[in-house]
């Protein structure tokens, strides 16, 4: 027995025609143009391996990445040629309301202006950019953007040595820091580390928006980080997909108007899905985090973010299932996430499997 011969979908694609059996039905239809939607073309085809996809876990234990020869991988069209170039301008800790503390970075870049982020669980996980030396600073120069080992404390005056821990971070002789295991935490001799990488939802993060689950995988990804200890949210500011708050907006009428996500970016002329992975990829080795275990449902997530010569590399895969699917009383509920969800797992080759309903159970 094969287990991959039951994976064949069981979509149900026309949740659009539903009406409810109590409303009058009105002659003239209020979404006259849902079919028309429908036989779209993709603009922007997405560059999954394979519709055969391994069976897919529910638990929300890791797995092996799928397989993809560097030939293949050479030739996918998501690839930037060069990585951006990344520089960490300051970090500090942040004690969280839900308990663990995180250290924030902050990156500018050669790409575009916005202040990109990462999100990070550990204190030993160390910026390069951030802590290399920088000619005339002083010690307090360096605790005032963050390159310090252990905490800071008033009266604090070494930013390279903690006398409480009895740490000293040490460095090369062109001021690059030296990564030892006792101070830095590297995931190439220690555990992979736990990555999300995250783009920014104002709706969805901040205005309580129940039309996509980026709110909820936030805080999942953040829970798990917490209880490990490691982990990293590399946090880019590029909403909707990368068509920005204004056009996201416009697409959200769209699909009150009848189309999905996918139909809806398409016809407002951008591309299913714009984002770019190639400065998390950069983010991701400034932190000295190249073997990572990505927390995706997306498969083309992971070959973005390993980058054209898998600069950084995705040891396992963890799957982020939605609340609701696991208790019946937790996550989101609206009937526009089940379309969101829909949309992400027919048309953008998400690797969930919509849990099986039983409708005809009659209780007593
Ligand atoms: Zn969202």
């Amino acid at each position: 027995m094969s287990p991959n011969d039951n994976n064949t979908k069981t979509n149900t694609n026309n949740n659009n025609s539903q009406s409810s059996p109590s409303m009058p039905v009105p002659v003239s239809p209020a979404r006259p143009n849902v079919s028309s939607f429908e036989n779209m073309p993709l603009i922007s085809p997405m560059i999954s391996y394979s519709s055969s996809r391994a069976q897919t876990p529910i638990d929300g234990a890791g797995e092996a990445p799928p397989v993809i020869s560097d030939a293949m991988r050479q030739n996918l069209p998501i690839h930037d040629e060069n990585l951006p170039i990344v520089k960490c301008i300051a970090r500090a800790r942040i004690p969280t309301t839900h308990g663990p503390e995180i250290f924030l970075h902050l990156y500018e870049n050669n790409i575009d202006q916005k202040e990109h982020l990462a999100i990070v669980f550990g204190e030993d996980i160390r910026s390069k950019t951030l802590f290399a030396k920088r000619s005339g600073e002083s010690q307090q120069d360096r605790m005032t953007r963050g390159a310090y080992v252990g905490k800071l404390y008033p009266g604090r005056h070494d930013a390279d040595v903690d006398p409480k821990s009895e740490k000293q971070l040490h460095f090369n002789e062109i001021g690059d820091l030296i990564r030892e295991s006792d101070t830095t935490y590297s995931s190439k001799h220690k555990e992979a580390c736990l990555t999300r990488i995250h783009s920014e939802c104002y709706t969805g993060e901040t205005a309580w928006s129940a039309r996509c689950d980026c709110g909820e995988q936030f805080d999942e990804a953040g829970r798990i980080m917490g209880s490990n200890g490691h982990g990293c949210i590399v946090y880019l500011r590029q909403e909707g997909r990368g068509i920005g708050l204004g056009e996201k907006l416009k697409a959200y009428n769209l699909q009150d108007l009848g189309a999905d996500t996918v139909q809806a970016n398409l016809i407002l002329r951008h591309p299913a899905d714009g984002r770019s992975f190639s400065l998390a990829t950069a983010i991701l080795l400034d932190l000295g985090l190249s073997d990572i275990k990505l927390l995706t449902n997306n498969p083309d997530k992971i070959l973005a973010v390993e980058g054209k010569n898998r600069e950084v590399k995705v040891i396992e895969r963890v799957p982020m299932i939605p609340l609701s699917w696991r208790n019946k009383g937790d996550g989101i509920k609206s009937t526009e996430i089940e379309g969101y969800l829909s949309t992400k797992i027919e048309r953008m080759g998400h690797l969930l499997e919509k849990p099986i309903k039983f409708t005809n159970k009659v209780e007593n």
